[in-house]
């Protein structure tokens, strides 16, 4: 046989976990055909001496829905060895959608994934209702694989118009949203997603569809899936203990799944610093689950998760009243509120003085300038809050304060709230029966960009901090994600397994910091991120990106259908 691709003298990671070896790997109509010491000849060769050649990495925490329509590579997930991406999480998809309702599901991305309204708009070009017919939009036309959730937003939008923005739904509706959701999965989605995060609203402060949803809908909508015996559901609730016991919330999630039959993957285990315990509640109530055999699955960020923010546009503070309300006041009424000293005072007792959990650190310590708006204030980039302070023999919310206000409120900051404390977040990215990956990739453009936990994990956690083997790494990063999302082809290397593949230097593999760039639909900003010691991606047994450069293919194909395998092209 001549091979399509050889990959000769690598060091192969097969996903499972097993000790590596040296050996080849050889690629025949996308798929792997063996594995071993290979002597035949192939059209391509390629040289992988000292590099590691493993599955390639499943993102599969993504908001790359819209992204993908103009952007079939999903950059920047393909330069960190992502083979497959899974859009439609935290209950948003675009599809299905009624002619109408297209405004409605397009500004539910607007504010909860802050993707910009105007990119949407330029970027999107409609044309289907069904899910189905999303997928046939994005087939024959992707550099990546995609397999995607339908979201619990849009399915109560496409069922009950925008009722579902103010009530729970009916039996009868909720009748319906279970027959839509069975026909979505039944012709390629891998499952559902939803979201209870108090926090995750439109523009204008009205809640999303899927937090009027009950449990008993949720539930019913996972029955759904238990029915046909595919797909998976994955849920966010915001911070685990905010505003439901966090028993109560991993109860919920027990419940799902033991009711349904299908796996959960619910969101998430992260350090805070306002609850710095926290976690290890989480993992001991995830362990009562998976002890009784539940398929109830945590998951977890390899990085901290950082906010850049300006007093123009911050999401951080949401979880303070008049913070809140103030960042909703137009400009100039968001200006004077800012100088009134009542106000502060409010301000300082919300974001200084009082323990009420919030997202927000109150660690005035951990906020930092990382950009001044004018050249008077240079010096003072890369310093926290807390050191400006004190060089300007301030209070922190009143050289906060004015500094943005003396800007016009386009300083720039950068803070995280979570995942700051390294030796939690190694515990928790061990637990055997967490998920790495919380890239978010496609959302919050401007804040923040984690297209690279897997290259984080490899080169950061593994490398450098030797949490765990590099072994263990790529199982969790390949294998342990296919099998939970039912990608029953994919995640290791064997022949018959689909070939897709990365090649990577574990000697120097790393992510890189963010950059803003300006190339999104209607000349929109956001933020990629590149990554080092990718050799390659190989995606259905062709080279998508070498060395961090597209190599013109588009490889990649829509999964579903439950089994993993490649939908046929559309006619
Ligand atoms: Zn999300």
């Amino acid at each position: 046989m001549i091979y399509d691709l050889l990959i000769k003298g690598g060091r192969i990671y097969d996903g499972s976990g097993l000790p590596s070896y040296l050996g080849d790997v050889a690629v025949k109509d996308g798929k792997i055909v063996e594995t071993g010491r290979i002597s035949g000849s192939a059209k391509r060769t390629i040289k992988a001496d000292g590099l590691a050649v493993s599955p390639g990495f499943i993102d599969f925490h993504t908001h790359l829905d819209a992204q993908l329509l103009w952007d079939p590579l999903a950059t920047s997930s393909c330069y960190h060895g992502v083979t497959t991406v899974i859009p439609g999480n935290c209950g948003l998809s675009l599809a299905p959608c009624k002619e109408p309702d297209r405004d409605t599901i397009l500004r539910s991305f607007e504010r909860v994934e802050a993707i910009s309204l105007p990119a949407l708009k330029a970027g999107v070009k409609w044309g289907w209702t069904s899910f189905p017919q999303y997928l046939a939009t994005l087939r024959g036309r992707l550099g990546v694989n995609v397999a995607a959730l339908m979201g619990h937003c849009a399915l109560r939008q496409f069922v009950m118009g925008d009722a579902s923005l103010q009530r729970a739904a009916t039996p009868a509706e909720i009748h319906q949203m279970k027959e839509v959701l069975k026909a979505g999965v039944r012709a390629g989605a891998i499952g559902f997603s939803t979201n209870q995060n108090p926090v995750h609203m439109y523009a204008d402060g009205t809640p999303i569809q899927s937090r009027f949803a009950t449990d008993e809908e949720i539930i019913e909508l996972a029955c759904a899936l238990g029915e046909i015996n595919q797909g998976v559901v994955q849920i966010s609730r915001g911070s685990l203990g905010v505003s439901v016991p966090m028993r109560e919330s991993v109860q919920l999630f027990d419940e799902i799944s033991s009711r349904s039959g299908r796996p959960v993957i619910w969101q998430s285990i992260t350090h805070r610093w306002d609850k710095p315990n926290e976690w290890r509640e989480l993992l001991d109530l995830a362990k009562e689950s998976i002890d009784r055999g539940v398929q109830s699955y945590p998951l977890c960020n390899a990085r901290l998760f950082n906010n850049r923010l300006t007093m123009k546009n911050a999401q951080v503070f949401d979880d303070l009243p008049t913070w809140k309300a103030i960042l909703f006041l137009p400009l100039e009424a968001r200006i004077a509120a800012l100088k009134d000293p009542a106000t502060r005072r409010k301000m300082r007792y919300e974001a200084v003085e009082e323990k009420k959990p919030s997202r927000f650190s109150r660690r005035w310590d951990l906020v930092y300038m990382i950009k001044a708006a004018t050249p008077a204030n240079k010096h003072l980039e890369k310093k926290s809050v807390a050191e400006i302070a004190q060089i300007r023999g301030q209070d922190v919310i009143d050289a906060f304060l004015d500094l943005s206000l003396e800007e016009g409120l386009d300083t720039e900051f950068q803070t995280s709230s979570t995942n700051g404390d390294e030796q939690a977040v190694a515990e928790i990215i061990r637990s055997p029966f967490v998920l790495v990956g919380q890239s978010d990739a496609g959302a919050h453009l401007i804040y923040d960009a984690g297209f690279g936990y897997a290259t984080r994990l490899l080169g950061y956690w593994i490398r450098e901090k030797n949490i765990m083997s590099l072994e263990e790494g790529v199982r969790k990063l390949t294998f342990m994600v296919a099998s939970i999302f039912g990608l029953r082809d994919r995640g290791l290397i064997r022949p018959g397994m689909a070939a897709d593949l990365v090649l990577f230097d574990p000697a120097t593999v790393r992510e890189c910091e963010p950059e803003m760039v300006q190339d999104l639909p209607g000349n929109e900003k956001r933020l990629i991120q590149k990554a080092v010691g990718i050799e390659a991606t190989i995606v259905n047994g062709e080279v998508l990106v070498q060395q961090g450069d597209h190599t013109g293919a588009l490889p990649g194909a829509v999964l579903g259908n439950g089994n993993g395998a490649a939908l046929p092209a559309a006619a």
